[in-house]
């Protein structure tokens, strides 16, 4: 039986405020050595996850941008055919999210005709952007490389219930993160997932198990998909609140938590 996790990236797999790079390789490294796949899954662009796993040796299938796009190394799946968007170099890159371009303008014209106060990263230069998240330039423009969707770091609190009401009726979606929120057009985490869970169950003929990790909202999506889902703690100590039938909250803040969902998957 082959064992999948797929996890997030920030508050799940690493401390969002006090990143521990070493703790996450460790872990990555104690997944992979016993045979475990593991499927990076996050709101981060393409170019923040390349950074990420260079560091990890991590030669495995991930999603990007809350489902923007599905990156699986061309040497990965032995037998199992899948479409794709597009080849580039070692990658299949299996395109769910509409072009950024699309969504940018929808949101500008929004903010005209509505009269609406919100900034996304495209709108603000990277030195300006590294300010607001306190994180280096190349930081910022590794975060500013969206394909598949916006970032919004700047919007009036006020302005939100009108803006939420907005985009739905223009079948954009709002995807919540730690700090800001994503707008993609339609697709999340679980967009991609599914790609990936029809290609293993495909190429193992079904003798496949799949675990799901993470920490918030933007989640659930994915976790729902798993045969088991776990949660993580947040900094504070608390669960999301996830409408998950069978989901597993674990007693552990991020990467202590993954630690403990490490060993629950490794003894199931
Ligand atoms: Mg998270």
């Amino acid at each position: 039986m082959q064992k999948v996790i797929f996890t997030d990236i920030d508050g799940t797999l690493l401390e969002s405020r006090f990143p521990d790079f070493n703790k996450m390789k460790n872990l990555v490294q104690k997944t992979t050595q016993n045979g475990i796949h593991l499927i990076l899954c996050s709101s981060k662009t393409q170019v923040e996850q390349n950074k990420i796993k260079s560091n990890l040796e991590l030669h495995e299938p991930y999603i990007v941008e809350n489902g923007g796009a599905t990156i699986v190394p061309k040497d990965y799946f032995k037998k199992t055919e899948f479409t794709y968007s597009k080849a580039l170099r070692d990658n299949y890159i299996i395109e769910t999210g509409a072009p950024a371009y699309k969504i940018r303008s929808l949101l500008k014209k929004m903010r005209s005709k509505h009269k609406l106060n919100f900034e996304g990263v495209s709108d603000i230069s990277p030195l300006e952007l590294s300010h607001i998240i306190n994180q280096p330039q190349d930081y910022a423009k590794r975060m500013i490389k969206r394909k598949y969707s916006e970032t919004i770091i700047r919007i009036d609190n006020n302005d939100i219930p009108k803006f939420v009401s907005i985009i739905e009726k223009l079948g954009l979606k709002m995807i919540p993160g730690g700090q800001y929120f994503d707008i993609t057009l339609g697709n999340d985490k679980g967009t991609g997932v599914k790609i990936i869970i029809d290609i293993f169950r495909r190429e193992y003929e079904n003798e496949v198990i799949f675990f799901g990790i993470g920490d918030s909202k933007n989640d659930e999506s994915m976790l729902s998909l798993m045969d088991l889902p776990i949660l993580v703690q947040k900094p504070n100590g608390s669960w999301e609140n996830l409408q998950i039938d069978n989901l597993r909250k674990v007693e552990g803040i991020g990467p202590d938590g993954w630690e403990i969902a490490l060993d629950l998957i490794l003894k199931y």
